[in-house]
């Protein structure tokens, strides 16, 4: 079986062992020849439609836009061959991907999710899937909890691991082990390392989802998300749902995302050294209570980050609570001069937020504190810039913190174009 609209590599898609690696993979899976003009990058095509020379015989692989596009097939191969999956399926937002997954889940079905997903994720679990007669139950700790939360209707299991922000792991295999014998499906919201650190279909899950927004982007100007697996009968009705529910991506943004994929090895390489470097210098100051890195050797799940992450890697996401409160987790965040105080992740620039009050804010708090998300925890999404300005940076912030007046507005708004005037 080879992957719809698949032109690129001839190679079985899951070769025991692949004759190509990640970075020749991310360069090459999903990037054709042009076969008319020759050129290396395939153009964008913008076209909705596509002529046919009989009533259902189109002239290639190609009807209608929304059905199928040559840049978003591009793009579905590349990720396909980086998960180490035979299927994938591109949607307009991780968001959309998300809802596809839950829409394609029977009225009655019951869902188990680990408890510090993303705050949108919570936001369908509760208020959306609900309204279709899908119920979530959520688990701090599935690995313990998952055989007790069974039950006959339970159809899925959502995994985020690393979670988001508290950056805890969960050991995928030991929860499809046990989900399988009840014939659960397991998904992955892989989002937080990208397929170069971590791909976990080959660790048992069945699904794996990407906000493509983050890192397989990586260039914070593209909303966009994907799912890939291995089962031909989730193709049919995930494809079918894709079509059908009409949340896909424009041919513009495939082509973006993939020419971002390109290099995510070398942008995942470069964030997860910066984010050992930050974590380090963290975990060192007396400013700082704790500091969560998958990794730091004295992480909590390190045995899991060196099970499943490629090289141990810890990725380029941590989190870490800051002494003095939200008021000084603000503060550090308006004090950073390289980091810019934002949402989302996952970028080649690097981000602040405090997730209690921006991504979380919608999780009540007790809910919220439950999961290790308190109002003094401070949330780094490191990219890559170099790691000693980084690092240089965020002892600057937590000294201005700690000694420093109350920033003001003034200041933060100067910070910020001080940082353009000095470095442009
Ligand atoms: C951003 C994000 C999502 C949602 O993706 P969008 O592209 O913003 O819809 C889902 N999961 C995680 C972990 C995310 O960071």
């Amino acid at each position: 079986m080879t992957l719809p609209g698949d032109h690129s590599i001839e190679t079985p898609p899951r070769a025991p062992s692949p004759v190509h690696r990640f970075g020749t993979l991310a360069v090459h899976a999903g990037s054709p020849i042009d076969k008319v003009s020759g050129a290396v990058i395939e153009p964008i095509s913008l076209s909705t439609t596509f002529a046919q020379t009989a009533v259902g015989v189109p002239v290639g692989e190609y009807e209608y836009t929304r059905s199928s596009n040559p840049n978003r097939i591009n793009f579905e191969t590349a990720i396909a061959r980086l998960e180490r999956a035979r299927y994938a399926l591109a949607y307009a937002s991780g968001s959309a991907a998300t809802a596809n997954i839950l829409q394609s889940l029977a009225a009655g079905s019951h869902v188990i999710s680990v408890s510090d997903v993303y705050g949108g994720t919570h936001r369908y679990f509760t208020k959306v899937a609900s309204a279709h007669g899908v119920r979530v139950t959520f688990s701090p700790s599935i690995e313990l909890d998952i055989e007790d939360l069974i039950k006959p209707e339970t159809k899925l299991i959502w995994i985020e691991s690393p979670s988001n922000p508290t950056l805890s792991l969960v050991d995928i295999r030991a929860v499809a082990d046990i989900a399988h014998r009840s014939g659960i499906m397991v998904v992955v919201d892989n989002t937080f390392l990208s397929p170069y650190i971590q791909n976990p279909l080959e660790h048992g899950a069945d699904l794996v989802v990407h906000s493509v927004t983050k890192y397989i982007n990586g260039h914070s100007d593209v909303l966009m998300g994907v799912a890939a697996f291995n089962s031909e009968e989730l193709w049919t009705r995930l494809s079918f749902l894709q079509n059908a529910i009409g949340a896909v991506p424009s041919p513009f943004d495939c082509w973006l995302a993939h020419r971002g994929a390109k290099t995510l090895h070398l942008r995942a390489r470069e964030a997860s050294k910066n984010g050992l470097m930050v974590a380090e210098a963290l975990a060192k100051s007396p400013h700082v209570i704790a500091v969560n890195y998958p990794g730091l050797p004295n992480h909590k799940q390190r045995k899991i980050a060196l099970k499943q992450h490629r090289d141990g890697l810890g990725g380029g996401m941590l989190s870490f609570r800051i002494k003095g409160g939200q008021e000084a987790a603000e503060r550090f965040c308006q004090a950073t001069q390289i980091f810019t105080l934002a949402e989302s992740l996952g970028g080649v620039e690097s981000l602040v937020e405090v997730p209690g009050s921006m991504t979380h804010a919608g999780i009540p708090k007790e809910q919220r504190e439950a999961a290790g998300v308190f109002d003094d925890l401070v949330r780094i999404s490191c990219g890559v810039e170099d790691g000693v300005d980084l690092v240089g940076d965020v002892l600057q912030a937590l000294e201005k913190v700690v000694v420093g007046p109350k920033i003001t507005n003034g200041l933060a708004n100067s910070k910020t174009n001080g940082f353009a005037n000095g470095h442009a």
